[in-house]
């Protein structure tokens, strides 16, 4: 068990914010097709900002 962790910046603070996600495959990869979305919870003012990952053609 690998934890991937992503990190970003708070939306309403601009503090740094993380959020884990444990893989079982091991390695490198990503397989972003599991991931539509996360959830980043900033500990220092308590709301929560969220990325969402939308897959498209052009
Ligand atoms: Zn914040």
């Amino acid at each position: 068990m690998i934890i991937q962790v992503f990190k970003t910046h708070c939306e309403n603070c601009g503090e740094e914010v993380e959020s884990k996600v444990g893989v079982s495959s091991g390695g490198n990869e990503i397989i972003i097709d599991f991931i539509d979305g996360m959830e980043f919870y900033c500990n220092d003012c308590g709301s929560t900002t969220y990325i969402e990952v939308e897959k498209y053609t052009r």
